[in-house]
């Protein structure tokens, strides 16, 4: 069968009744995985002992090539999405990651982001910038080196990750917001302390509870740090108080510093799930649609481009996907669920 030439030029999206799920969620938000590879393996997300030098990543082939990634795009942007987040394993890894940003820049009309651990940040930024990203959200997981080191497992520095974010900042990149996961007994004496620096610099850290996302990092909720607890804890030293949502389905609850000086958020997916708001779908770095990040198994849209599927037929299949689905995994979320052998998030993304 021949293959449709790709349709990834600035033609107008034409905006549809965006579909609406089981729960009645629509659809807004896309997630895309553009590599399973990355230059960390921080103990919760790809522990060294399975993703060791013989791990099968996924061969070069299989990757959604741009034209794909930005042909997906332009049909979930017919659906109604209105953000793009870029992710992965690590995505300033892939090759000419700022020139697939530019091709959906070109899209128009989409809140695009990326989330980075921000290893590579400090060479990308300027390109990135250049090429139409506004914003970027970074991961670190503590400014103790020791702590930092021991978390991502291959002894990268906290000073490195420092200046990716300044150079970010330089680069025009903003809001830049910073992603804290929170490991009890690992790095829950880092939540005070980034909290005190973040505040000064004026970006916004979001601290994430630990979750069950695929089946290697050896969950267990006795490691879960409560956003409850990280609130009480920063509040004690700066007093903090509840503040509005920016839009419904935010996922971070927000928390003002009463003395005006800044605010964080804390993603709590485990203590009190957010599935009744959730309006993302996530692509994996192949090609698989997912309405969930604990999904145990993939719809493969990369199978219907490589067969020669029109926009139509595609927007049809999502549009039939998100219809059917009931998803809602952290309201019930049990011993049982959690041995399931779900996805992991390096293959998936955030
Ligand atoms: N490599 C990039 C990074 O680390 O920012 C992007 C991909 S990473 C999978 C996306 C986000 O998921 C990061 O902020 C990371 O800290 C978070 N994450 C990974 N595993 C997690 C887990 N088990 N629980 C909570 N968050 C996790
Ligand atoms: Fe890599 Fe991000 Fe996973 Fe850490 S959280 S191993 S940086 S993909
Ligand atoms: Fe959405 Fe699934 Fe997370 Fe619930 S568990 S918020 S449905 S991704």
């Amino acid at each position: 069968m021949t293959m449709p030439a790709p349709s990834t030029t600035a033609v107008p999206v034409a905006p549809q009744a965006t579909p609406r799920d089981r729960l009645d969620r629509p659809l807004r938000d896309l997630r895309i995985s553009v590599t399973d590879r990355c230059n960390f393996r921080c103990t919760y997300c790809m522990p060294k002992e399975v993703f060791g030098k013989d791990y099968p990543y996924l061969e070069r082939k299989a990757l959604l090539s741009f034209e794909e990634v930005v042909r997906i795009a332009r049909v979930f942007k017919g659906l109604g999405i209105e953000k793009i987040r870029l992710t992965g394993g690590e995505p300033l890894m892939r090759k000419d990651v700022d020139k697939l940003i530019a091709m959906l820049s070109d899209i128009g009309g989409l809140d695009l982001t990326l989330t980075t651990n921000g290893s590579l940040l400090a060479r990308k930024a300027v390109a990135l910038r250049a090429a139409g990203l506004k914003r970027v959200t970074v991961s670190l997981d503590s400014l103790d080196d020791a702590v930092f080191k021991a978390m991502n497992d291959v002894d990268f520095p906290v000073a490195k990750v420092l200046e990716g974010i300044d150079a970010a900042v330089a680069a025009g990149l903003k809001p830049i917001k910073i992603n804290m996961v929170v490991k009890r007994g690992v790095n829950e004496h880092s939540i005070v302390p980034m909290a005190r620096y973040f505040r000064e610099q004026g970006h916004i850290l979001r601290f994430i509870e630990y979750m069950d996302v695929g089946h290697t990092n050896g969950w267990r909720m006795d490691d879960v740090v409560s956003a409850r607890e990280i609130v009480d804890m920063i509040s004690k030293e700066m007093p903090l108080q509840p503040a509005d949502p920016n839009y419904t389905g935010e996922v971070a609850e927000r928390w003002h510093y009463k003395d005006g000086s800044g605010e964080i958020g804390v993603i709590a997916s485990v203590t009190q799930a957010f599935c009744r708001d959730c309006t993302r779908a996530r692509i994996s770095t192949e090609g698989k649609l997912y309405t969930c990040l604990f999904a145990t198994a993939g719809h493969d849209l990369r199978a219907l481009l490589r067969n020669g599927a029109s926009d139509d037929e595609l927007n049809t299949f999502v549009k039939g996907i998100w219809t059917r689905r009931g998803d809602r995994y952290s309201e019930i979320r049990s011993e049982k669920t959690v041995k399931l052998e779900k996805i992991e998030m390096s293959y998936i993304g955030g």
